[in-house]
């Protein structure tokens, strides 16, 4: 890749940085993708068109989203492109070359965090004059980065288009945070004819001129949302009149930290929010609360889900509440093939800019893209997810979170040497 190109994919992470969306709410993003996808000269598909809506998981209610999508169209995004999205986000270009091959897939994320970007001049974005323009919506993950590694490999491909066989698809999907999105692209089955799929994240601990080619022990897991509602009275005249949803979430967060660990391996569960009241001196008639499981394998993270719910279930008997639970998000365990792995270990020693491989990290969370290579291996496709080393300024989901752009070059390089090497097979 030549300098030239380099600082356009620098100059590109910047303005992504710079209009950070958070999960489903990626319009600006999504229009600035597809724009360049298409003048690229790929067949380009958004929002609602790659989504199976059945399978979206917490995404905000429509009024929000109409705010959002005004935003976007406010900061200059394409109205056309805004029109076909329909409400939902994300971005999928095809590359039929005609000639026989086999069919490629890749995955960029491409949706901010929630954070709200730090404003000091420690910071780069901020004393560069490229930080969020979003409130609390920050690309603290390094999604931005990703969004520019597709495009950047988009252009690599087309720029020697004559080499490639088969179909190649690039997918840019939102919503990755709270793993909402990947459910909903992999349900719609643009993988089912997928051959070799591959993923990456930039950083994770992973330094600047490192690959790690592999990456493991994905949790399987659930978000999900309880909501009690109970009935409001007098605490002081007439207690007994009211059904206490306080009580019933309090009782339920307590009893779900008391599940037993399971023999057969690692499970989590965290009750991160509870909201509960109006007023000292009323019974409480409304709770929500916010708990994600995890475990992992699926059948670790279904026994925690399904204690989950007995628990929440019986706590809204016990206190005679009504209980509505809505899932807001889901992945399942993934594993990367060796065989593929091995590509990506090979390939990447010859990119200019990678010195080293790093040992295969330990997610230790959850990604949604294990849909995806579930999707794809089910199929009898093979499925990779690797790490693309940056040294960060902090922590991921940190205020301070800032990328090393030298990823950017080098992330899109390797994808299309291993797009490129995948084509002959
Ligand atoms: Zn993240
Ligand atoms: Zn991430």
């Amino acid at each position: 890749m030549d300098n030239a190109m380099e600082q356009r994919l620098i100059q590109l992470r910047r303005e992504f940085h710079a209009h950070a969306e958070t999960g489903w709410t990626e319009f600006w993003t999504t229009a600035k993708i597809a724009g360049v996808l298409k003048s690229l000269g790929f067949r380009v598909s958004v929002g609602k068109e790659i989504l199976d809506l059945e399978s979206v998981m917490g995404r905000p209610p429509k009024d929000e989203i109409a705010n959002y999508i005004e935003r976007a169209v406010h900061q200059g995004a394409d109205p056309e492109w805004i029109k076909r999205m329909d409400g939902y986000t994300g971005a999928l270009a095809v590359l039929d070359t005609g000639k026989k091959g086999p069919t490629l897939a890749f995955r960029f994320d491409i949706d901010a965090v929630d954070v709200a970007e730090a404003a000091e001049e420690k910071h780069r974005p901020f004393r560069e004059g490229f930080a969020s323009m979003n409130e609390n919506a920050m690309h603290s993950c390094g999604h931005d980065a990703h969004a520019v590694i597709g495009l950047g490999f988009a252009e690599m491909l087309m720029d020697r288009k004559e080499e490639l066989k088969g179909v190649i698809k690039i997918i840019f999907q939102p919503a990755e945070e709270g793993v909402r999105g990947g459910k909903a692209i992999a349900m719609k089955g643009l993988l089912d004819d997928v051959d070799y799929f591959l993923g990456a994240h930039i950083g994770m601990g992973i330094p600047t001129g490192n690959v790690a080619p592999g990456c493991g022990d994905f949790l399987c897991t659930t978000k999900f949302d309880a909501v009690y509602k109970g009935k409001a009275a007098h605490a002081g005249g007439a207690p007994n009149e009211g059904k206490n949803a306080l009580l019933a979430a309090a009782s339920a967060t307590l009893a779900l930290a008391g599940i037993a660990p399971h023999k057969d391996g690692a499970t989590r569960l965290n009750v991160g929010v509870l909201h509960a009241g109006t007023g000292r001196n009323v019974v409480p008639s409304k709770a929500v609360m916010k708990v994600e499981t995890r475990g992992s394998t699926t059948a670790l993270n279904e026994y925690m889900y399904g204690r989950a719910m007995e628990i929440v279930e019986g706590a809204a008997t016990m206190y005679g509440v009504e209980l509505s639970v809505a899932k807001m998000g889901e992945a399942v365990d993934a594993f990367s093939d060796e065989e593929l792995v091995d590509l990506v270990a090979e390939k990447a020693l010859s990119i200019p800019g990678i010195e080293k491989l790093a040992p295969s990290v330990s997610l230790g969370g959850s990604e949604d893209v294990s849909w995806m290579m579930r999707a794809v291996q089910q199929h009898g496709g093979k499925a990779v997810y690797f790490v693309l080393g940056s040294d960060i300024a902090a922590g991921h989901h940190n205020e301070f979170f800032d990328v090393d752009e030298k990823v950017l070059s080098y992330g899109a390089a390797l994808f299309a040497d291993l797009a490129f090497a995948l084509s002959e097979r």
